[in-house]
């Protein structure tokens, strides 16, 4: 199953909080691959334009911004952390005030545009397991598994501050976050350059009432059947 001939792309997009990192990166793990969380990307940009006090109307101090920003990511005792022109910022990316910030940036094209490139080239060797908005849809259109997350909104705004605890983060209440959320989730929909919206050849998985290993369970039976019937092709193609 981790022939390298065989590795395929997985798209995993989504509303906030619906527990897509969780399992993208439960997923990579199992097969071997490498795991990308888009929505970090986002962050990081978002970070430092509050940082650097970039007029985000103003297309020239962001165009001028972009240039000055590298993003990468590296694991840290099991931890995927983000690194903003080598420096971690994994903590500071999950504060609320990039939270409130990140999605009026993510409507911004030169930002989307920056990104996707970055994102395109860490997933042209295939083996990639990347979660977003627009992974199905813009990043991956050829995506050979694309699984479109949805959960209930109490359950994702429970996730979202145990996320946080978890990082460390304890200084939100459970309004802010659920308003954080669906306020996201209505800018990210309704953007002009490459709304949040369900491939059409995604499949949907409702995660309110699934586990994390019954959701691996599933997103890996449906991977592996992916890879084995690209093994056989490849096979019979010689
Ligand atoms: O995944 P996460 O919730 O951390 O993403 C933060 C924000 O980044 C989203 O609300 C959205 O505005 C933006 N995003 C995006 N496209 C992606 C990933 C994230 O626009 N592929």
């Amino acid at each position: 199953m981790k022939d390298l001939n065989n590795k395929i792309t997985i798209a995993v997009d989504g509303f906030a909080a619906c527990g897509k990192s969780t399992l993208a990166k439960a997923l990579a793990k199992e097969l071997g691959y490498i795991y990308i969380d888009s929505g970090a990307m986002y962050r990081a940009v978002t970070l430092y334009f509050l940082d650097n006090s970039v007029d985000i109307n103003n297309s020239e101090s962001v165009a001028l911004a972009l240039k000055n920003i590298s993003i990468a990511f590296k694991n840290i005792a099991g931890q995927n952390h983000t690194f903003l022109n080598g420096l971690d910022v994994e903590k500071e990316i999950r504060a609320m005030r990039v939270s409130d910030f990140v999605s009026p940036v993510s409507t911004i094209s030169s930002v989307r545009r920056f990104l996707v490139a970055c994102q395109k080239e860490m997933g042209n060797q295939k083996g990639i397991v990347m979660d977003g908005r627009d992974i199905g849809t813009v990043v991956f259109p050829d995506a050979e598994l694309k699984l479109f997350m949805t959960a209930s909104q109490e359950v994702r705004t429970k996730r979202r501050l145990l996320e946080l605890e978890s990082k460390g983060i304890f200084e939100y209440s459970y309004d802010q976050i659920q308003n954080n959320l669906s306020e996201r989730d209505r800018i990210d929909s309704t953007r002009a350059d490459s709304p949040l919206r369900k491939a059409e050849d995604a499949i949907v998985v409702d995660n309110s009432d699934l586990s994390t290993d019954q959701q691996l369970e599933l997103a890996l039976s449906l991977a592996n059947q992916i890879i084995e019937k690209k093994s056989i092709r490849e096979k019979v193609n010689g």
